[in-house]
């Protein structure tokens, strides 16, 4: 089998670059991103051939996925993640909450939606036969990256802050990764890993550094498409960080649109990030095609704590040409509504999710949204991976008091 891929090329400047072969960014230091022959996918392939498709996951996309031959495929067993809805928090958000949904991403493989982007990037590495992939992290990426590469064979080496938390590194460890832990930022991170190429041979996967982390974040797009029968939410909100997510969604929007599968109405794109850091909100809000970086970067989202990002200017397109707009939340607000979403709806999200459920109940707030638009929120992973507060009652079984069970 053949992929589709016509060409690849600057996400800024439109230069073209050949395809089966190892790129990382543009001669502009720009992201290089992934074209298809559209007109031949959609003459050969049909949206009843991806519904009836039985491999698993994001896979069910392949014609529109850059991997050419199916053995190169790296799998830990994907899912297609459920949406759920916040049915029962309307009293939370002040709306009727039975058609706000959650896409559940903490499903797939390593317990986050990075295992999309990772699963893809790795694939292409073998396709490619690159031997050794390098990435720096703030966490989820480096265990995904880690699982995928261990699964396809391919050596792998992880750089991570310090402040990077526990349990990311060692899951990251516990799959495979020579799995660093380094005196500095992300950045310090991704230049060491930028300095040691030559020497060691490896290949960096960072964020929009290599063309195929993106085309896996699409299919997330390409999967909501699906499951709400071929059609869009009106209103999209993302927790942002390098902004591959939001990217990628937009991407196959413009694809399936492209293809005649969906109607061309594109969602607002709402790109959520922390007040602790919030480099794109600030750019939207001041009109900058680009972000200038944000010092001092702190929030409880390690996901979304991402001080600068190459595709700034491609988020900032995806927000702005959707009519859609960009907005932080504090921290405080995040662990709240994280707290009320499990204890109305039995769902565990993680700070970055709640983060956008946070952002959506302020939106309504101030009338940025209204509350007859459809609207589908991310939960990028999976709670479990983040401090909770403890359990603070404890029971003498030789002396029970009964009354302590009694709810409020
Ligand atoms: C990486 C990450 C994000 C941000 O992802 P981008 O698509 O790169 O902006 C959000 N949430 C979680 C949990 C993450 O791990």
């Amino acid at each position: 089998m053949n992929s589709y891929v016509s060409h690849l090329e600057c996400a800024y400047s439109g230069k073209r670059y050949e395809p089966g072969t190892v790129h990382t960014i543009s001669e502009m230091g720009k992201p290089i991103i992934v074209k298809y022959d559209l007109e031949r996918v959609a003459a050969e392939v049909s949206r009843s051939s991806i519904e009836d498709s039985k491999e698993p996951g994001f896979w069910r996309y392949a014609p529109l996925l850059p991997v050419a031959s199916k053995q190169n495929r790296v799998s830990l067993g994907e899912v297609v993640t459920p949406m759920i809805s916040l049915e029962n928090s309307a009293s939370v958000l002040g709306v009727d909450s039975k058609s706000v949904f959650v896409k559940d991403e903490s499903r797939l493989p390593t317990g986050s939606f990075k295992a999309r982007g990772l699963g893809m990037a790795v694939s292409m590495a073998k396709e490619l036969g690159v031997r050794h992939l390098a990435i720096p992290t703030n966490g989820n990426a480096g265990s995904a990256l880690a699982a995928y590469a261990t699964r396809a064979g391919i050596e792998c080496t992880v750089l991570c802050p310090d402040n990077t938390p526990e349990i990311n590194v060692r899951e990251t460890q516990m799959q495979g990764a020579s799995t660093h832990l380094v005196n500095g930022l992300i950045g310090e991170c991704g230049k060491i890993i930028a300095e040691g190429s030559g020497e060691m041979d490896w290949f960096a996967v960072s964020t929009l550094k290599e063309p195929y982390r993106i085309e896996g974040k699409k299919t997330m797009g390409l999967e909501l498409a699906e499951q709400m029968g071929w059609s869009l939410p009106d209103v999209i909100f993302y927790p942002t960080g390098g902004g591959t997510g939001i990217i990628g969604m937009w991407k196959g929007f413009k694809e399936l649109i492209e293809l005649g599968w969906i109607e061309d109405k594109m969602p607002r794109m709402v790109s959520v990030q922390s007040t602790g850091c919030a480099p794109i909100v600030r750019a939207w809000e001041e009109g900058h095609e680009f972000a200038e970086y944000w010092e001092n970067a702190e929030t409880i989202s390690s996901g979304i704590r991402v001080p600068s990002a190459l595709g700034d200017f491609m988020i900032l397109d995806a927000v702005r040409s959707s009519g859609g707009f960009a907005i932080s939340v504090t921290d405080e607000q995040t662990l709240d509504i994280q707290h009320q979403i499990g204890l109305r709806e039995g769902l565990l999200l993680c700070p970055e999710g709640a983060a956008t459920v946070a952002a959506y109940r302020n939106s309504l707030e101030s009338g940025l949204v209204s509350s007859d638009e459809s609207v589908v929120l991310f939960n990028t992973a999976t709670g479990l991976k983040y401090p909770m507060p403890a359990v603070i009652s404890s029971i003498d079984k030789n002396n029970v008091e009964f009354s302590v069970f009694k709810s409020k």
